[in-house]
């Protein structure tokens, strides 16, 4: 969010483009992100398969999970989303189209800060008319599967918690956690790398994956040292790109997060299992709503999911552009800002 309870929908200011290296393919790709009108949300296109077909940023367009997180619509996909999608929540886009005419974002330089210059100093944003809807979290949600946890607290705001371990001198145990907005995102987080160890990317390049991957879009990690150049650009910069897929992940929730995530040692696919028992726990988030009063003041009110009485009915999650869920419920609290 642009700043904590922000009401109002955003998109771009003006049009930007960006191309490179896509991480798996290899292959130069084109980007193209424009404003989009509200309650669009965040929608890609495929512009060299189907250019009309909307492959919409949410949790149910979700088709891989593997090495990234892959969205797509029949033969329409786009993977490595997550760091892309960061950038856009964090910054506070609501509302975007983007075109693309390849199989996955380009990497950048492996992290999300390339997208962070891109949107805020090339593209800027746009206030909207109408209001934001958010999820606000009420009773902590726990997802479990072997030693990887997920929990989910009420927050005031949006905060993760990230912990990693791996059997690797160089890593160990790391845990970060922050408080998450658009300048804590810029400075804490967007320029996190993404990481791989030499062996895997071997292994993975033998099989025709990460044939774009270098030590200009990832992090190299040898047996005794980080092969890159430069180094680190934090003591601590795998747990904290953890982070960065975990905010880019959470953001196919497809509406802001008022909570705090704590995930450990979890990866896309825990991500995306955990977003699916969110969806069946619908009695411990809710909707919170802004609206103006007669009076002309923006308050807030929460809609009540309408499974909250029925126990383990699945919620669906607000789709940008279509009828919301509780739409029958009574608006309830009514809070001043
Ligand atoms: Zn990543």
């Amino acid at each position: 969010m642009l700043k904590k309870y922000e009401p109002n929908q955003y998109t771009l200011a003006r049009e930007v483009s960006c191309s490179g290296i896509g991480l798996h393919t290899g292959r130069t790709i084109r980007m193209l992100m424009q404003p989009a009108p509200e309650n669009t949300g965040v929608v890609f296109y495929r512009s060299d398969i189907d250019p009309d077909m909307p492959v919409p940023a949410l949790v149910e367009s979700v088709v891989d999970t593997r090495l990234a997180t892959t969205i797509g619509c029949g033969d329409a996909r786009i993977s490595t989303t997550e760091h892309l999608l960061a950038a856009l929540r964090s910054i506070g886009v609501d509302n975007v189209r983007i075109d693309i005419d390849g199989p996955e974002v380009p990497i950048m330089d492996g992290s999300a800060g390339p997208f962070v210059f891109l949107l805020k100093k090339k593209a800027g944003v746009r206030k909207q008319k109408n209001f934001r809807r958010l999820i606000k979290v009420t009773r902590e949600i726990a997802w479990d599967d072997g030693d990887t946890c997920i929990r989910i607290f009420p927050h005031e705001g949006f905060k993760v918690t990230c912990e990693i371990e791996f059997n690797h001198n160089l890593i160990r145990s790391q845990s970060y956690s922050l408080d998450v907005n658009g300048v804590s995102f810029a400075k804490e987080i967007s320029r996190a790398r993404t990481f791989g160890f030499i062996e895997d990317i071997e292994t993975l390049q033998a099989n025709g994956l990460a044939l774009g991957g270098s030590l200009d879009n990832a992090v190299v990690v040898g047996p005794d040292r980080v092969l890159n150049a430069g180094g680190l650009r934090f003591d601590d910069e795998f747990v904290r790109h953890k982070a960065l897929d975990l905010i880019g992940d959470l953001s196919l929730l497809g509406a802001p997060l008022l909570g705090h995530v704590v995930a450990k040692k979890s990866g896309h696919g825990q991500h995306l299992a955990f977003m699916k028992e969110m969806a069946a726990a619908g009695n411990c988030w809710e909707y919170l709503e802004f609206a103006r009063n007669r009076q002309g003041n923006i308050l807030t009110r929460a809609i009540k999911n309408s499974s909250r009485a029925a126990g383990n009915v699945v919620v669906p999650f607000f789709v940008p552009g279509r009828p919301a869920m509780g739409q029958n419920a009574v608006p309830a609290v009514g809070q001043n800002l």
